[in-house]
């Protein structure tokens, strides 16, 4: 009789579209670099299936998972309670499950965090937001909670905007104010980093959100939430005049690791992570 354990940690991702998503490489790269025997699996979950999905995950004692468009909203009602800045952000797209408990958390502007904090401490800025999406939103709270002194967000559907405004108002320190974005974009006078957290550039690296460039100097911190492909026109536009500029597969690592750290208490290797993206995007 053998001792060998043949039981893997499970975790994974519920989305659909999913096939795009290249989350699974980049986390399964970290687990064999750990040496940490845990498989993570890239499941397609249409919205119909999403509770029976859960109830899966809980059954085979998963012990965590992400999702995805379309479920980190709907995903809530299936779950037993939520940490405090999915609270805030009103979405989840990580859940840890504590002995039989699923817990919703929001890592997505936690990600973005710790790699706008690879080239500046936010605390005291000014921010500008563009977009407010769900991306925009995580990001907004986040940057709030990490003491941001005030954050101007511009979307073209101005509610959308104001939402995340009276989050942060009523819930943080920070301060913001929302403005419908109907003409080009002019970075305004005493602006620190300028964000943008819409989908424009999601596959179309010469699509550019309508902002003027050229009131990007070269003191301002540039940061794209984009993955794919990463160096976006905006960033290219912005270092061309001196800007620091962040790439989205910053964020999109430092979200897979704080969901492990979540999961497993276990720090997964950056770099592999990285250079595991950087091979399939090819930068
Ligand atoms: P949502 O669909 O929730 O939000 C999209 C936002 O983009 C909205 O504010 C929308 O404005 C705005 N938008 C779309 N087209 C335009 C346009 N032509 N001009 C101006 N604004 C526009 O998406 P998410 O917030 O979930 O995701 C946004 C992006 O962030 C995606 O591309 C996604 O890939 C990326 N992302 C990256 C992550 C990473 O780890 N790097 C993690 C999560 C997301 P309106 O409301 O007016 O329609």
């Amino acid at each position: 009789m053998s001792n060998q354990n043949f039981r893997s940690i499970l975790t994974g991702s519920f989305s659909t579209p999913c096939a795009g998503n290249p989350t699974v490489r980049m986390i399964e790269a970290g687990y064999a670099a750990a040496g940490i025997d845990a498989r993570y699996i890239n499941c397609d979950v249409k919205p119909e299936n999403l509770r029976e999905a859960v109830r899966g995950a809980r059954a085979m004692e998963w012990i965590g998972f992400n999702c995805s468009i379309p479920h980190k909203i709907k995903i809530i009602e299936h779950l037993d309670d939520l940490a405090e800045s999915a609270r805030l952000i009103g979405a989840v797209n990580c859940i840890a499950n504590r002995n039989g408990k699923l817990i919703g958390n929001n890592t997505d502007g936690q990600g973005f965090l710790a790699s706008l904090k690879s080239v500046v401490d936010p605390a005291g800025k000014r921010v500008l937001i563009m977009g407010a999406g769900g991306a925009a939103r995580a990001i907004s709270v986040e940057l709030a909670l990490a003491k941001v002194s005030h954050i101007t967000i511009y979307n073209q559907e101005l509610e959308a905007a104001q939402n995340i405004a009276k989050i942060v108002n009523e819930n943080t320190e920070a301060k913001a104010e929302a403005h419908e974005w109907s003409s080009t974009v002019k970075v305004p006078e005493g602006i620190d980093i300028v964000i943008n957290a819409t989908s424009v550039g999601f596959g179309d690296a010469e699509a550019i959100a309508d902002v003027d460039v050229n009131t990007i100097k070269k003191n301002h911190i540039v940061a794209d939430v984009i993955p794919n492909p990463p160096n976006t026109k905006l960033l290219r536009e912005s270092a061309a005049r001196g800007a620091t500029t962040v790439h989205g597969l910053g964020m999109l690592v430092n979200q897979g690791r704080i969901g492990v750290k979540i999961w497993m208490d276990k720090e997964l290797d950056a770099d592999v992570m990285k250079k595991t993206l950087s091979n399939i995007f090819g930068v």
